[in-house]
């Protein structure tokens, strides 16, 4: 009775066992490899680069509510005109109100055609987008600019560690897209980096960053290092030149 019982119960346990196995299913049938659940969430998509239904919308022309100036968090001071904000030579960097960490960012901006003639051509249309008020996307007049800066800080470039892989700048004068997909850094407990963040940046239509490890923060001078953060705003960089931007949008990830 005994042996008998012990025989029941290890037939159970491996018909337990054996049921929760992947390997039960048949793999010569389609259906072993198709799943159902979760079914992805409803979104409506914009047209023509406008936000799709999920998006937050940061800038559409109308205001600079969802703004704040970096230095001293009081109200955006960049100029608002005909549907497009406007750098305020002097005024200093903005940023979003709201923190973020992983996204898909776009937004449109035009170098002014005066931008050549800036006191100082190699700084000529400089702007940029800091994904988390660090990791700077680089906007810069690199259209058939024959004296730009170096090419790891062309339009496009994560400023100082990557060369985007092609220069789709638009005319100056004209309006630029930047589509922008970004995976925030994980950190270990003890500051150390888990996994770095990650960029990609369709410019124009034409994907000129891909997947590419970001190295940590932007330095001027230096190696880049990473310092462990939360999640935090996209901040636009004003660096004397008037570029001016328009249908600002984003998604969370
Ligand atoms: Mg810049």
């Amino acid at each position: 009775m005994k042996k008998l019982f012990f025989l029941l119960v290890m037939l159970t346990n491996g018909m337990l066992i054996y049921a929760q196995s992947p390997w039960e299913k048949d793999f010569t049938k389609p259906e072993a490899t198709e799943i159902d659940e979760p079914k992805p969430k409803i979104v409506t998509p914009g047209t023509n680069g406008a936000p799709p239904s999920d998006a937050i919308v940061l800038f559409n022309g109308e205001n600079l509510d969802s703004w704040i100036m970096s230095k001293d968090n009081s109200s955006c001071r960049w100029t608002l005109k005909d549907g497009s904000m406007t750098i305020k030579s002097g005024a200093g960097d903005i940023q979003t109100r709201q923190k973020f960490g992983d996204c898909q960012l776009h937004l449109e901006f035009k170098i002014p055609v005066n931008a050549k003639n800036s006191a100082n051509r190699n700084n000529a249309g400089n702007s940029g987008v800091f994904l988390q008020e660090r990791y700077e996307v680089q906007i810069f007049n690199s259209y058939q600019n024959e004296t730009p800066l170096y090419a790891n800080g062309q339009m496009g470039s994560i400023y100082k560690q990557v060369i985007p892989m092609a220069n789709a700048a638009s005319k100056t004068g004209e309006w630029n897209t930047f589509d922008i997909y970004y995976t925030q850094p994980q950190f270990r407990s003890n500051g150390t980096v888990e996994k770095p963040a990650y960029v990609t940046l369709v410019h124009n239509g034409v994907l000129v960053l891909n997947h590419f490890e970001i190295q940590g923060s932007i330095e001027y001078i230096g190696i880049p290092y990473y310092k462990p953060h939360g999640k935090a705003a996209i901040r636009l960089q004003e660096h004397g030149s008037e570029i001016s931007f328009r249908n600002i949008w984003i998604r969370e990830l």
